[in-house]
């Protein structure tokens, strides 16, 4: 067990100030090492200590694994927090970290290999009972007729994955058995370009499933339990752009029944500290399709509902502390849904970058917002476009809509384009108002909209109206 008293972020945006307020409250201080790009943002200002490591250029500063470890050096940092993204399930910069005499917050480097590889990744699952979608046996043989006995054993439509597939990227469906082998073919030359590995497998396509996925905490001794479901369904390109917890039309037992499987498969594999088991969700069937070995972007959701500050867990976690609670202690307690409020036209993505002219971030009872914008900020055109999350908390989800609603209304930034009307136009839509909606369905309507009107939305629709706005003097 080792007390930290000094960690260095290895991150940026929202979730570098959402670790800086983790450290704050628990009187650890937090260094943050950051890119020339980000020399003026909010959590450089609220960090203890900060060291600039680089250019704006990802690989020089927050990819740059030498600079970060010797700004741990330089400031006598015990630990560091990857956050998401960047090297946050990158196994080699876990195992390097810890080679250098710091702590890594996060999973061991072996829990993060495995689960890089998702064929490695599903065997592990399966054989610790965790339901998979039906799908060869591993890696594809090089066999032409061999694949295509496997394909027929399958059924189509089938999906061919890339073994290091991330990010949404290395994946293709074959609808019939003639699309199959040049979807192979294509699959294993982009794994190969873009993770330089060509390994591919198969599964069953799934034609209208939901996302659901299980929050789970696991400690050094052996204990490991689950945090409920959170529903992500709401995505475009394979971005999630809503989530909620818990998911509309899962009962408790469904709950217990699904969140057991993943504790145990935890326990199984010698996991420490948090993590995200991915399924696909149809027909009243889950399918496991990844893990995320890290903390994520949605983990307020689940904070709201089970009242555990999942940083400040994997925070004790690393200083080698037991949970601090059972199973029995954790209960889904209201509804929550957050908006990832990103920097693009809302209808076409178009990144949007450029400096916040005004920033008025909703407030109150029961509204939290994770965000490092404010009024004359720069957004920086190098990085992802989220810069806010909110999320709302209240008995019910009707409730918890209608206060996003409201959230939403009041949330008011200028200068550049955000997809707050895009939201909007969701929490005025009926079928994601009743709730379970495929992850279909926001790419559809976004498809839908962008081939017909607009239905009198524009992309810079400001609410609250001028005449109501208050005055900012
Ligand atoms: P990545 O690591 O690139 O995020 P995932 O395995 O998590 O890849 O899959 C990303 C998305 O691809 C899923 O959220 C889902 O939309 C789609 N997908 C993956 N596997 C299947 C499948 N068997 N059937 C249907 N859709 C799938």
């Amino acid at each position: 067990m080792k007390q930290l008293n000094k960690i260095l972020i290895a991150n940026r945006g929202e979730i570098a100030l959402r670790i800086i307020r983790a450290c704050k409250e628990m009187g650890i201080k937090s260094v943050l090492v950051h890119s020339t790009a980000d020399k003026d943002s909010l959590p450089c200002r609220l960090a203890d200590e900060t060291v600039c490591i680089g250019s704006h250029l990802p690989k020089d500063s927050y990819l740059n694994q030498r600079a970060i470890v010797a700004a741990a050096e330089l400031t006598g940092a015990d630990a560091i927090h990857p956050g998401y993204g960047f090297l946050s399930e990158n196994a080699d910069f876990a195992e390097f970290v810890e080679e250098q005499g710091y702590i890594f917050i996060g999973p061991t480097a072996s829990n993060i290999r495995m689960m890089g590889d998702k064929i490695a990744a599903k065997a592990t699952m399966m054989a610790s009972g965790v339901p998979c979608v039906p799908g060869s046996d591993g890696a594809l043989p090089n066999d032409e007729n061999a694949i295509i006995a496997i394909a027929k054993q399958v059924g189509f439509p089938i999906i061919i994955k890339a073994a290091a597939g991330g990010g949404g990227r290395g994946m293709r469906v074959a609808h019939t058995i003639d699309d199959l082998l040049p979807a192979v073919a294509m699959t294993k030359k982009e794994a190969m370009s873009a993770f330089g590995d060509e390994a591919v497998y198969m599964e069953r396509y799934l034609q209208n499933p939901r996302h659901i996925e299980i929050q789970i905490i696991a400690d050094s001794h052996g204990n490991a339990i689950h945090l409920g479901e959170r529903d992500c369904s709401m995505q475009r390109r394979h971005q999630k752009v809503i989530e909620e917890a818990p998911a509309p039309f899962i009962s408790q037992a469904q709950r217990d029944n699904i969140g057991v499987v993943c504790a145990k498969a935890c326990l199984d594999m010698g996991y420490r500290g948090v993590g995200t088991f991915e399924f696909l969700y149809e027909n009243g069937e889950f399918f496991f399709i990844e893990m995320n070995t890290r903390i994520q972007v949605e983990h307020p959701v689940t904070e709201l509902v089970t009242g555990v500050n999942l940083i400040a867990e994997q925070i004790r976690i690393a200083e080698g502390l037991p949970l601090a609670f059972s199973q029995d202690a954790i209960a889904m307690n209201g509804h929550a849904v957050e908006c990832r409020i990103n920097a693009e036209h809302p209808f076409t993505l178009m990144p949007s970058a450029g400096t916040i002219t005004h920033c008025h971030l909703p407030a109150g009872q029961g509204v939290r917002v994770d965000s490092h914008i404010y009024t004359g900020y720069q957004i920086p055109a190098y990085y992802d476009s989220l810069i806010a999350k909110i999320i709302v908390h209240a008995p019910t989800r009707q409730l918890a809509l209608q206060k996003m609603k409201s959230a939403l209304y009041e949330l008011d930034i200028q200068g550049i384009l955000t997809n707050k009307a895009l939201h909007q136009a969701m929490f005025d839509d009926e079928a994601f108002g009743k709730g379970g909606v495929s992850i279909h369905y926001l790419g559809e309507w976004l498809a839908h909209y962008n081939q017909h009107d607009t239905g009198g939305l524009t992309a810079n629709q400001t609410n609250p109206p001028n005449h109501t706005q208050p005055n900012h003097k």
